[in-house]
């Protein structure tokens, strides 16, 4: 879908994008290209597209053949997308992709999304926590967050997010994508960042553990975690190592050993 597309669908269908929701619709066609092509699907390819707005990225998935589910809150745009699509190989879900459960998670190989930025990190986190055989994650973001996306231990982005992020797999920074891409504009510039998997998250509580280590950052990891100390001990790492300097291999070694000695 080009500008023109995007306008008149806009105008025919009386949609207002939703800045609640964080709507900028992508309008760019070589963009839209290069975002299917960087996804890694093909015919019969199962993937899952979070946010699919006016559908310009869909559309795409679904001339290629894939089996796509897509996950959309706005009512609205559910509706048409539904009416647009109708009789294709697609699954068209009305959610809050945050709120949504036993939806054949682990049957996605790929996912796509041109994220919404107001719920980038917990969409982020949820993808990579369910979807346990998913190949390879496309997404838009904001420029400015991939500092925190690819953050290095010890700086002051790192977080729960980059270690997730790493420990899924390779995290590459693909293409700057201009606010003119979009209608309307976004704040900001934009980017383009593919995961590909290696190791993949150790397992769903994944995400919560690192919020408990991070939750004192500067401070001892032992402060907020004091159950880790013999652990952590045992691993070869100093007591008194802070939260901000544990890497991510060292965080998933931790949370497997930890949840293990839980059973
Ligand atoms: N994929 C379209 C495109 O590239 O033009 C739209 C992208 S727009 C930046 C983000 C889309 O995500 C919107 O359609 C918005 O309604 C939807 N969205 C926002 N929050 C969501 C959520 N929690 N779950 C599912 N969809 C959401």
């Amino acid at each position: 879908m080009n500008k023109e597309d995007i306008l008149r669908y806009i105008a025919d269908n009386k949609i207002l994008p939703d800045k609640n929701f964080g709507q900028n619709f992508l309008c760019d066609e070589d963009i839209i290209d290069t975002i299917v092509e960087l996804s890694g699907a093909s015919s019969g390819s199962k993937v899952i597209e979070i946010g699919p707005g006016c559908g310009a990225l869909t559309d795409r998935f679904v001339a290629m053949g894939t089996r796509i589910t897509a996950v959309e809150i706005d009512k609205r745009l559910n509706e048409h997308l539904k009416t647009r699509f109708e009789g294709e190989d697609i699954d068209i879900i009305c959610s809050d992709y945050l709120k949504l459960k036993d939806y054949e998670e682990s049957s996605f190989e790929y996912a796509v999304s041109n994220i919404p930025y107001y719920v980038m990190t917990p969409i982020m986190i949820k993808l990579m926590t369910d979807l346990t055989s998913c190949k390879k994650m496309t997404f838009m973001v904001e420029e400015a967050a991939i500092s925190r996306i690819m953050a290095q231990p010890g700086s002051k982005q790192y977080g729960p997010l980059a270690v997730m992020c790493s420990c899924f797999g390779k995290v590459s920074k693909e293409l700057i994508v201009p606010r003119a891409a979009f209608i309307p504009p976004p704040h900001t510039t934009s980017a383009v960042i593919t995961l590909t998997r290696k190791e993949g998250i150790p397992g769903t509580g994944f995400a919560s553990f690192l919020e408990k280590c991070f939750s004192q950052r500067r401070k001892k990891l032992t402060n907020s975690f004091p159950e880790l100390k013999p652990l952590i001990t045992s691993m070869g790492l100093r007591d008194d190592i802070r939260a901000e300097a544990v890497t991510p291999e060292e965080y998933r070694d931790i949370f497997i050993n930890y949840t293990s000695s839980l059973i």
